[in-house]
């Protein structure tokens, strides 16, 4: 292991452009659940793709609404992690060095930017934002009570605005994606199962153009096989050795 992570901080210390995906797995530690633990306790009878897409919505609003009040609850009271931590300062250190750094997340849980990283870009929007069903007005204040809140300005459904199974992403943050996963030298892979598209291509769009993967996941993913450096172990563990900050 200590091999490995002195190859993850080598790869990195010679990269000139660095591209990092996260999925949930590196908020596991903040006490968010994955979407394999958000299915548990009141839950545990869904499965994602019955909650998160816009025909779970449409069957059912107030269901879908309220299993995102849950999650949204969750995230409020949840903080950034020494993963997200050292995320950040591997930015700062990129900046210093003049190295490019992206970071892509699937997260929805606005977690980075709270842990002081700037270069963020949310592929799945941010659930702590809502917009209306309808015609996606974005809508600051709402009424918790026992119904679906409407939207202020045409009446239709609030819902989280979040990017739902079968939905488009937001194509500035895909674009800008699509680059870093293009453009990078050295791509890292932190807690993500690898398997929801399109965000699971881009390590290995990284790979075709050249560039070494480092993962960090405690599990083996289908990106595995192909990563020059795969650890096994948590984020908020493992990302502060590989990027300096702990021993
Ligand atoms: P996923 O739930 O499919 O996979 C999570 C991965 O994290 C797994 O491979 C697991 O082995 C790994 N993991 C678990 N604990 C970890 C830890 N402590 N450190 C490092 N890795 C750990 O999540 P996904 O790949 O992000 O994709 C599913 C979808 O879930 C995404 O679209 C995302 O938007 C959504 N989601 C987001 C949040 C959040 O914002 N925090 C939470 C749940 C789901």
């Amino acid at each position: 292991m200590t091999d490995d992570i002195a190859r993850a901080r080598d790869l990195l210390d010679h990269a000139t452009s660095v591209a990092v995906l996260t999925g949930a797995g590196i908020s596991a530690e903040s006490g968010i659940p994955t979407f394999r633990d958000a299915l548990t306790g009141l839950w545990e009878n869904f499965r994602p793709e019955e909650l998160a897409t816009p025909e779970a919505f449409e069957a059912n609003p107030k269901l879908v609404w309220d299993w995102y009040a849950w999650r949204r609850e969750i995230v409020a009271k949840a903080v950034p992690n020494e993963g997200h931590r050292a995320l950040a300062e591997l930015e700062r250190q990129c900046r210093e060095h003049e190295v490019d750094f992206t970071l892509v997340t699937q997260n929805v849980d606005g977690l980075h930017r709270e842990a002081g990283s700037h270069r963020v870009v949310e592929l799945h929007g941010n659930i702590r934002r809502v917009k209306c069903f309808g015609q996606h007005h974005p809508v600051e204040i709402w009424p918790e009570g026992d119904g679906v809140p409407a939207c202020p300005r045409c009446g239709s459904l609030l819902r989280p605005d979040v990017v739902w199974f079968g939905e488009m992403l937001p194509s500035d943050e895909l674009a800008a994606a699509l680059a870093a996963a293009r453009t990078c030298d050295v791509f890292l892979c932190v807690g993500t199962s690898a398997v929801v598209e399109p965000a699971a291509s881009l390590p290995f769009m990284a790979l075709q153009a050249g560039a070494r993967v480092i993962e960090v996941n405690p599990r083996p993913t289908p990106l595995t096989p192909s990563a020059s450096v795969s650890l096994h172990g948590t984020a908020a563990h493992l990302l502060p050795l590989i990027i300096g900050i702990a021993q």
